[in-house]
């Protein structure tokens, strides 16, 4: 055993500087089919207005509102797709569906159920109002405007809107590529019964899950052991093709924690020690070609906060996403949070609805080890370090993980 020569690097200051070592990866053109979840990376203009013509709102008869309570010719029918090919002259009325064109000198379209209808005549109410029961030109969307901007990730809205201005292919940010491995001897294949001492490799998926939902394709390198040249030929390799390495335990100053040592020799460490709870041995370098390396701790929730915290943000910056961060909210605290001296605490809290307020209250022990912290909780609070903690009532920004 020996001490860490690692400076303790405010939580703040080292988040900061992995983002400034992450660059975007580049893009790639993907179909719609393959759009969802990925980041524009381009802005999308529209050529053209949307709708491209007038389109009625209702089933019903396209007239103009000048002839209100006449008793009107039915001059033709103009369904969609199928226009009417003439126009609406006064004293006339083309009978419209829902997103047929309102042909031209018709301003109104007065519903089916308003209307009398005899043979070829139909007979419209007074008073009719143009302009009413149908979308104008460039309603929905003027020619030339911006529709999405880059950096805007693509859900089902966002792909509708770009197949609706005739978008068939998209330019978006490439995903990252990701090795994530776990070290450690007393580790075995999850399903597999531990012998005396080991345990269940419970980060590999836990990781997995959370590199994926932040847009990473991931290689798993299993389990390394602590052994040096082992684990060194696995991350060699793994770098030939991934943009990031991740690995979970390895860090913290024991004999057997090697990831610190590989990582120097392969590229520069610029964070060994963080002054954060759960999290303090995360590690973060940079390695040849600008691939990024997360040394993540051991402890299942040190290594998944300390995810949240350093490593989602970076691989959105990787993919171009104009968001890095969660979305935060204000919550009043429903308990003492006892501070730590001089590391800022992420606590995991459950959020729920009291009148106008949500407040925040406790998973439980938050032990780095006791996963049930976190599973389930709704958002992270952070207390800042000292010996003051934050009293219950109090109102503070809680980083939104889950909808309460
Ligand atoms: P380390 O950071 O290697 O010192 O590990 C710290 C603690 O986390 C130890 O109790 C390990 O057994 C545990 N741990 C390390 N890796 C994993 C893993 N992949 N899954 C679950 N627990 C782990
Ligand atoms: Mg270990």
């Amino acid at each position: 055993m020996r001490a860490s020569t690692y400076p303790l690097v405010d939580a703040d200051e080292a988040a900061a500087l992995v983002l400034d070592h992450a660059r975007v990866l580049g893009v790639e053109r993907v179909t719609l089919e393959e759009c969802a979840g990925r980041v524009l990376a381009e802005d999308l203009i529209a050529s053209s207005a949307l709708p491209a013509f007038p389109s009625s709102a209702v089933d019903g008869y396209a007239v103009r509102s000048s002839d209100a309570g006449h008793t009107l010719q039915v001059i033709g029918e103009s369904a969609a797709g199928r226009p009417f090919a003439g126009p609406v002259a006064p004293g006339t009325a083309a009978r419209v569906l829902t997103g047929g064109v309102v042909p031209e000198g018709a301003d109104c379209v007065v519903m089916v159920e308003d209307v009398q209808v005899d043979g070829l005549v139909v007979t419209v109410p007074s008073p009719l109002r143009a302009g009413t029961n149908y979308h104008k030109v460039g309603d929905d969307v003027r020619a030339g405007e911006r529709v999405l901007s880059a950096g805007t990730q693509l859900g089902a809205a966002e792909i509708g809107i770009a197949a609706a201005i005739g978008q068939a292919m998209l330019t978006v940010g490439r995903r990252p590529r990701v090795a994530l491995m776990s070290t450690g001897d007393e580790l075995v294949e999850v399903g597999k019964r531990p012998g005396p001492g080991q345990i269940p490799d419970s980060n590999r998926w836990a990781l997995l899950a959370a590199l994926r939902e932040a847009g990473a394709e991931v290689t798993l390198l299993g389990i390394a052991p602590d052994e040096p040249g082992a684990l060194r030929k696995l991350v060699v390799d793994a770098l030939e093709k991934a943009d990031v390495l991740v690995t979970s335990g390895g860090v913290s100053v024991g004999t057997h924690d090697l990831v610190k040592p590989l990582l120097e020799s392969l590229g520069t460490v610029h964070v060994g020690r963080v002054k954060l709870k759960p999290g303090k041995p995360f590690t973060f370098a940079t390695l040849p070609h600008g691939k990024l390396a997360f040394g993540l701790p051991g402890f299942p929730v040190s290594s998944l906060v300390t995810f949240e915290v350093f490593v989602r943000p970076a691989l959105r910056k990787l993919q171009g996403f104009s968001k890095l961060q969660r979305p935060t909210l204000p919550v009043r605290l429903g308990y003492d949070a006892r501070a730590t001296a001089d590391r800022t605490e992420y606590q995991r809290v459950t959020l729920k609805r009291e009148g106008p307020e949500l407040v925040a209250e406790t998973t439980g022990s938050q032990s780095s080890s006791r996963l049930l912290s976190l599973a389930g909780a709704h958002a992270l609070v952070r207390i800042a370090p000292g010996d003051l903690g934050v009293k219950a009532g109090t109102v503070v920004e809680a980083i939104i993980l889950a909808q309460p």
